[in-house]
Order: structure tokens, then C-alpha cells, then sequence
């Protein structure tokens, strides 16, 4: 009965009291956003990972070529939100042209935005081509820069975008980020938190290692209270606060999001509808009480346990 909803739901998402939810699709290139389109779920893009295009790049693609790849993606959602995200090269995801030294530790290295700090070149081409991409679809185009961790990183990222006419935004994937929200927002206009690597910063502990996976599970209090911080900052400024990492797949999870102050949720399209499906049956009330409960749990399971009492079990 349930796999029944989730398959005939059509969006666009609200709570039981009817409170919009934006939710939105992450997609890597033009084909996946196309297909993310159609399935008519998400309101736009959250999350477009451009440096998945240029895996198997020898060399860094000129302004046309980029422009061309991201346009397509744009006119797959026309007049609507796509949040694309600059080149997070490095650790996980090496590109051939943006190579950073040999590196013991390559997540805590030269990665995302910090490949642009001694030499900007590439980020300011590739946002010159994502301008280019924009202009004449009626996009608005909202950048974001991944890895952000100081207040004069997002300075200097949030003037290189407006310079070029693009709405700036960061990143909220180190723990630092997340304590700075009120500062960070003086020269950005929107957080996205990545809480695959939230949480892997915060607990120490490598988003690939199994074994960890205690330690990698977003339920953590400690994740969830910074999450918190990065949401009350954003109503504190009153600028949008999404989250685009794994967590906003996980219905139950992504209502304890809403009820931390998060107004969009972003994630692979095909996971959008049972989001949709439990935001439509859980109270306003419910999702304010589950918030409340998991972010003061003493564990990521009893986190977890409260939360499904209150919205599963109508404690
Ligand atoms: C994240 O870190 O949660 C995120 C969305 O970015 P990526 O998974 O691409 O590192
Ligand atoms: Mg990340």
C-alpha cells in the first residue's frame, strides 16, 4: 500500500498541514536531469556535481564546452532552481587537470574550493561558462562552492560570482562552516549542507571505511545539532537552507531536517517520492517534536528510535 503512494505521488511536497517543502533533484549532467525532469518530482536542482562530467578529462574543457554541458541541464529545468555546485576535485573524485600534490591525508588536503585558492583560473572559467550557460534560458543561476571553511573563503567566492552575476552560495560540509552561519551569510545568499562529509568531519571518521559506519550515520546528535546551527542562521538572515547530501533520501530523516529549519531537500530523483509520501502524512507538530527529540538524543539509534516513535508510532 505504501509502495502504491510512493509510486503515484506527483508532488509538489507539503506536510499534513500543508507546509511546502522544496524538493529537488541531484543530477551529474545533462542526461540525468533530463530523466530527473520528467519523472516531474523535483521543483529544480539542488545539487549538480559538475566535476562528474570531467572525470575522464585530459585537459581542463574550454569555456564553450563547459557552457554547453551545463545548458543543458539548465533548459532541462527552465525558469526553475539549479544550484550547481563548482569543481570538488580532490580526494574521492581526481580530475586530471585540477591535480593537487601527492597528499597522505587527500580528504583533509588540497580539495574543492581550496584547488582555487593559488591559482583561480579554472573556478573563474568554469563560472564564467556557467553565466554563459544561464544566459537566455531564464535560469537563475545559484552557485555553490564546496568545502568551505572560513569566513574569507566565502567572501572571496561570493564577489568572484556576483562579479559574474551569479548567486552565490556555500557548502555547509565542515563542521567550521557550520558554526560560522551568521558570519558566512554575510556574503552568501544560501547554505547547502553536504551531510555525507558533515558527518564525516565531524565524527572523524572516512565516509568509505564500513566499519565506521556508526560513526557515519547522520543520526549522530552531533551532526544534527550542526545542522541546526547552519538552519537557525539561514531564518536569522532569512536565505534558504537545503541539504543535499544522502540523509535528505531517508524520509523519516529528512522530516527531523524540515523540522531543523531546513526549506529544501535535495537528492538522486528516483528517492524523491517517499520523501514526499511521509512529509505528506506527518504533522507539522510531529515534525517539530521529532526534531526537537533527535537533536537532543544521547545516540544516533535513540535519535532515531524517538523520531520514528513520533512520526510512525502517533506518540
Ligand atoms: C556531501 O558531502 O554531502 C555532498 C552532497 O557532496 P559529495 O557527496 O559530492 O561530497
Ligand atoms: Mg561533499
Amino acid at each position: 500500500e505504501m509502495q502504491a503512494k510512493i509510486r503515484s505521488w506527483t508532488g509538489p511536497a507539503v506536510t499534513a498541514d500543508g507546509t511546502a517543502v522544496q524538493l529537488l533533484a541531484n543530477v551529474q549532467d545533462g542526461a540525468g536531469a533530463r530523466a530527473a525532469a520528467a519523472t516531474g518530482l523535483p521543483e529544480g536542482v539542488g545539487l549538480f556535481r559538475t566535476e562528474l562530467c570531467f572525470l575522464s578529462a585530459q585537459s581542463e574543457p574550454s569555456v564553450e564546452t563547459q557552457a554547453g554541458i551545463y545548458r543543458e541541464v539548465f533548459e532541462a529545468f527552465p525558469q526553475q532552481k539549479v544550484v550547481v555546485r563548482t569543481l570538488d576535485a580532490g580526494s574521492d573524485k581526481p580530475l586530471a587537470f585540477a591535480t593537487m600534490p601527492d597528499e597522505p591525508n587527500p580528504s583533509l588536503g588540497v580539495r574543492g574550493v581550496r584547488i582555487a585558492f593559488d591559482e583561480p583560473g579554472v573556478l573563474e572559467r568554469q563560472l564564467d561558462a556557467v553565466a554563459e550557460a544561464a544566459s537566455g534560458t531564464g535560469a537563475e543561476p545559484w552557485v555553490m562552492a564546496p568545502m568551505i571553511a572560513t569566513v574569507d573563503e566565502a567572501e572571496w567566492y561570493g564577489k568572484l560570482c556576483r562579479d559574474r552575476g551569479l548567486i552565490p552560495g556555500v557548502m555547509i560540509e565542515v563542521p567550521s562552516a557550520a558554526l560560522l552561519g551568521d558570519e558566512l551569510l554575510k556574503h552568501v545568499e544560501f547554505f547547502s549542507i553536504g551531510t555525507n562529509d558533515l558527518t564525516q568531519y565531524a565524527m572523524a571518521a572516512d565516509r568509505m571505511a564500513s566499519q565506521l559506519s556508526e560513526l557515519t550515520d547522520p543520526w549522530q546528535p552531533a551532526v544534527l545539532k550542526l545542522i541546526k546551527m547552519a538552519a537557525d542562521a539561514g531564518q536569522r538572515a532569512d536565505k534558504p537552507v537545503g541539504v543535499c547530501g544522502e540523509a535528505a533520501a531517508d524520509p523519516l530523516l529528512a522530516c527531523v531536517l524540515v523540522g531543523l529549519g531546513v526549506t529544501s531537500l535535495s537528492a538522486a530523483a528516483p528517492a524523491l517520492a517517499a520523501v514526499g509520501v511521509q512529509l505528506g502524512q506527518t504533522t507539522d507538530e510531529q515534525i517539530e517534536r521529532a526534531a526537537q527529540a533527535a537533536v537532543s538524543a544521547p545516540t544516533a539509534q535513540a535519535a532515531q528510535d524517538a523520531a520514528f516513535d513520533i512520526i510512525k508510532g502517533g506518540k
